[in-house]
């Protein structure tokens, strides 16, 4: 154990070293509320004034991508597309449609087990609320206004052929991030972008915390990764309680029913918006499935915590397998026999028409 503790110790100065404390210019250190969430910035650059450019920089992309995507404002440019009528083509701007366009392709990839029309079944669960439990009614309508096959995108036009709502949820966060670094990145030395527990950076190496899925204090785990964004899923922080029983934030829109709850996943890819697609769409599918999928997409790395009793056993990618230290006793590797079978399974999705 303290072994462990040393080697957090070790871990936590690792963590900064995307910064380097000998470095011969500035860091810049920002934070703000975004997002209905708390963001910290931080840029090192040659000069003050350069590392506040870039923290600026970020931080505007940030603000527009929210005045563009949040469905909790009627203004915004996504809330305006789910007020606008059937069957008429809705002009987009071009960054809205690069963000649906890649939403929609995970909706695809996934064989929808990531959905950004998920907006009914989220009202129908009054998941921005205290949460409920629809009727059965209630659920065949919200059922019959989801899938993203409802929407057609040809161009940077978008129809809608049924009422659904697109709900920026699973993909707002990736979204802002990706826009934040590919803004400020150019002009810091080291940026780093933690928006509500999704994490970005770029340059270099980073080693992130992992941390136990009900206790989020506790860090169980780090994971050394090259330059890019690692997004969690899991109920930990914002799971509600319905009828004494806990309701998951995360549906599968395949069912209209709430995610299995199996703990939490956390995915790295180089691009923010994938690695925020991805961690909703791994948490619907479950370790084994998740992991068979995974075999199919590239580049991109995931940790499974699976609850077992009162421990959790952990699943990865063999990528992600390489860089990852499991801190806590509580926390212990799934066996490789239970690995390869969920690697070696056939296919969970893919298909459907496109969007
Ligand atoms: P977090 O918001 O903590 O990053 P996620 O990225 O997993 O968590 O996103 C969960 C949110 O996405 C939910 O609160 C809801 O708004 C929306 N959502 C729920 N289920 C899905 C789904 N299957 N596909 C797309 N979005 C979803
Ligand atoms: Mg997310």
């Amino acid at each position: 154990m303290r072994g462990a503790l040393v080697f957090v110790i070790f871990l936590r100065l690792c963590l900064h070293s995307l910064f380097a404390d000998d470095y011969p210019g500035a860091t810049v250190t920002r934070e703000v509320y975004l997002m209905g969430t708390s963001c910290r910035i931080t840029a090192q650059a040659p000069s003050r004034q350069a590392a506040l450019a870039a923290t600026e920089a970020a931080l505007r992309e940030l603000e527009e991508t929210e005045a563009r995507l949040s469905t909790w404002r009627q203004d915004s440019e996504l809330a305006r597309v789910n007020a606008a009528p059937l069957h008429l083509p809705i002009p987009l701007s071009p960054r809205l449609c690069g963000e649906l366009q890649e939403a929609f392709s995970w909706a695809r990839r996934s064989g929808g087990a990531f959905d950004p029309t998920v907006g009914w079944l989220v009202e129908a669960y009054d998941l921005r609320g205290k949460g409920r439990l629809p009727s059965p009614a209630e659920m065949a309508v919200a059922r019959s206004r989801t899938g993203y096959r409802h929407l057609s995108l040809s161009g940077c036009s978008l129809t809608k052929k049924a009422p659904v709502v697109l709900e920026e949820g699973g993909f707002g966060k990736g979204a802002a991030l990706a826009a934040a670094l590919a803004a400020a990145a150019p002009l810091a030395a080291a940026l780093q972008v933690d928006l509500g527990g999704q994490l970005a950076w770029s340059p270099g190496e980073l080693v992130v915390g992992l941390r136990h899925p009900q206790e989020t204090e506790r860090v169980v785990a780090v994971w050394r990764l090259p330059a890019g964004s690692v997004a969690t899923s899991g109920n930990g922080e914002r799971g509600l309680w319905v009828d004494g029983k806990r309701l998951s934030h995360i549906l599968d829109p395949r069912t209209g029913k709430p995610a299995e709850d199996f703990g939490a996943v956390s995915v790295w890819a180089p691009d923010p918006l994938a690695a925020d697609c991805l961690s909703t769409a791994l948490f619907v599918l479950g370790p084994e499935a998740g992991l068979r999928w995974l075999r199919r997409i590239p580049g991109v790395q995931a940790v499974f915590f699976r609850k077992a009793g009162d421990r959790f056993g952990v699943l990865a990618t063999a990528s992600a397998r390489k860089h990852l230290e499991l801190l806590d006793p509580d926390f212990f590797w799934m066996e490789e026999r239970r690995q390869k079978a969920a690697a070696g399974g056939t296919k969970p999705c893919e298909g459907g028409s496109k969007p």
